[in-house]
């Protein structure tokens, strides 16, 4: 299998979270290709393949497959020929890792049973709990282990991972206000939202500065604020989107308590005459990984691959959710995907914020090699770590 066309081709054609149709029957084709038996369309467009030798232990290997509305701006010979959508998370990356490892595991000198999961929506935090409630484990059976790995914007081929806390919680908000629409001429006649949405915007940024203890790592961002059509218009409502990120139950309730307080009160003094509407549309939780199956999975990369530890991330994955559902541990890590060269370079000058691109950004580009060859090794060697 040639792994870096593979990858071109998935890279070149991303799809959205649950639309991810065509990345779904190339996994499922080249699954089959294998020797995998192979069922589609769990949990919506979800792919599960399965490597069967005698009796054994079960590994999940999970890989995710959406990719994100952003205006891919790589230049790369092989970038995004879909309007507004990119992979600039890497999850076709996760996809070629995943059947570059079943193609290496494809021999069976071992014993045991290989889950391949590729899960749809991972960028809605839905995915993962789709193929569960879709009967994932009643229908293929529950694993001994699951592991899964992200491509991270640190020297492509370097491995980092965590025992126990890894990755953040994480609770998307939907907030929105109702003001009374009018003519932009007479703002008396009317209840601004505008106005409103600003002072709760920056209001909110006191929740973390001022509520939250300075020890306990929290992060309060509003990715969106929408409102209005034209300048003399006053519009009747508003919508904030907010994503909360934190590692503690206590402070997580502590940091939305204090969300609705501000609403509330942010649209009380404006005058409003309606409640504001607070929607969670997304809660993930934290990804904890199991500190013996981390150990016993980097034990296997190491021979392979230069492993690190690494701080936790204010990130969120819902690939928690398996491990959860099927009671078993789990592990995930992060394999290094960025040109060692340039990542010396901006290490050297201080700017590795400003001058290597992370996940989600439109310049996000990890380079093909070592990163194709790095992963699928670290995968193989985490599966055998657990086959017989
Ligand atoms: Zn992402
Ligand atoms: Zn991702």
């Amino acid at each position: 299998m040639n792994l870096a066309d593979l990858y071109r081709d998935l890279h070149a054609h991303p799809e959205l979270s649950f639309a991810e149709h065509r990345t779904a029957a190339v996994a499922a084709a080249r699954s089959r290709d294998i020797g995998c038996e192979v069922t589609e369309g769990v949990g919506g467009t979800g792919v599960v393949a399965v490597l069967r030798n005698g009796s054994g232990p079960t590994v999940m290997l999970r890989a995710d497959m959406d990719a994100l509305p952003v205006t891919e701006q790589t230049g790369l010979p092989y970038a995004s020929v879909e309007p507004e959508v990119m992979h600039a998370c890497g999850h076709d990356m996760h996809v070629t890792w995943l059947l570059g490892a079943l193609d290496g595991l494809r021999h069976k000198d071992w014993t045991g049973t290989v889950l391949a999961v590729f899960q749809p929506a991972e960028e809605y935090a839905a995915g993962a709990r789709a193929m569960v409630d879709d009967g994932l484990f009643d229908r293929f059976g529950r694993p001994d282990v699951v592991l899964g790995q992200h491509v991270a914007p640190w020297p492509a081929g370097e491995v980092r991972y965590r025992a126990g806390t890894t990755m953040a919680g994480m609770d998307s908000l939907t907030v929105r206000l109702f003001g009374q629409g009018g003519h932009g001429s007479r703002p008396e006649t009317t209840v601004d939202p505008v106005v409103l949405a600003a002072a709760t915007v920056l209001r909110l940024q006191t929740v973390v500065s001022r509520e939250v203890s300075g020890l306990e790592p929290v992060v309060l961002t509003i990715g969106s604020l929408h409102a209005g059509t034209k300048s003399n218009i006053i519009p009747a409502e508003a919508e904030l989107q907010l994503s909360i990120r934190t590692f503690d139950e206590a402070v997580r309730r502590r940091v939305l308590d204090a969300i609705t307080r501000i609403v509330r009160a942010e649209a009380a003094a404006s005058g409003a005459v309606q409640e504001p509407g607070i929607e969670v549309t997304i809660a993930t939780p934290m990804l904890v990984n199991d500190a013996e199956a981390a150990e016993r999975t980097m034990a296997a990369i190491r021979p392979e691959l230069t492993v690190r530890i690494t701080p936790p991330a204010m990130a969120s994955e819902d690939f928690g959710v398996f491990g959860r559902a099927a009671g078993v541990p789990s592990c995930f890590w992060f394999v290094g995907g960025t040109d060692p060269g340039l990542f010396a370079d901006a290490e050297a000058a201080g700017r590795i914020d400003q001058d290597v691109p992370s996940n989600h950004s439109p310049r996000f580009a990890p380079v093909l090699e070592p990163t194709l060859d790095a992963g699928v090794r670290a995968l193989v060697a985490a599966a055998r770590a657990y086959l017989r």
